[in-house]
């Protein structure tokens, strides 16, 4: 049995330093990891937190990436920069990056495209909003967002993308969704992942949840079976807090 994805998105917190300090802290409470762990800490801390997170097995990813390689894009950064120094994942389609970057569908598809040439690894994030939770279309925007971002992703690279369900009213809100909510929504995007690649791709590709997920709640979202893994923003930002997630 493959061992569930525990992904921290760090946003934007932590010095270079203060990112090390965190790994050392891991270092020292960490016997045998019993998850599969993947630490996207802000760009500038990757190079320096490489060899470390390799001794640990923890692999690294990106909060973000631009959707070309090189050339006159002031301030971006490049996929096959970041995959050349050694990050592993890169979490696309993050719902802040949809909207305090007005980051669409089609922009999304763009970088998603070109991480997978660089062989990254995609965490992909969709979720719906407060308003189309109330109005129960939430299944259909978070297909519709799948739609779009997956626009002309082939067979041979869908295993290589991570669908990170995050409900945009649960992050860093407090607010979850019930078991029985994350289920649906999980197999409601295993059938669509099923009609576009097909039954086995689809028993195969992992989903994770991603909102509001604490050491108060995290074992509910690892106990169930259609959920391979959580997304941690806020809470993986304490030692204490993520060492107690990562190790119970
Ligand atoms: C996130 O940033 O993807 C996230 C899930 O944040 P939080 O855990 O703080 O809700």
């Amino acid at each position: 049995m493959r061992k569930k994805l525990i992904v921290a998105n760090w946003k934007m917190n932590k010095s270079v330093e203060e990112s090390l300090e965190f790994l050392s802290g891991i270092e020292q409470n960490l016997s045998g990891l019993k998850y599969d762990l993947v630490i996207c800490p802000p760009f500038i801390s990757l190079f320096a937190m490489k060899a470390k997170a390799d001794k640990l097995k923890i692999s690294l990813g990106a909060q973000n990436c631009f959707y070309e390689n090189s050339g006159a894009y002031t301030g971006e950064v490049s996929p096959h920069a970041l995959a050349d120094l050694g990050a592993r994942y890169v979490i696309l389609g993050h719902s802040e990056r949809r909207n305090y970057f007005h980051e669409n569908g089609k922009v999304i598809n763009k970088k998603i495209l070109k991480a997978l040439e660089n062989n990254l690894k995609v965490i992909l994030c969709v979720g719906e909003d407060a308003l189309q939770r109330h109005e129960r279309t939430e299944i259909e925007f978070v297909i519709n967002q799948l739609k779009e971002c997956l626009h002309s992703v082939n067979s041979e690279d869908i295993l290589r993308i991570t669908i990170a369900y995050e409900p945009v009213w649960a992050i860093g809100t407090g607010k979850i969704v019930s078991s029985k909510e994350a289920q649906e929504m999980a197999s409601k995007i295993k059938d669509f992942i099923s009609q576009s690649y097909g039954n086995f791709l689809s028993s195969k590709i992992s989903i994770l949840y991603g909102g509001s997920v604490s050491k108060e709640n995290y074992k509910e979202f690892l106990s169930l079976s259609c959920i391979d893994g959580i997304l941690i923003g806020g809470a993986s930002l304490d030692l204490k807090n993520f060492i107690d997630i990562i190790t119970h």
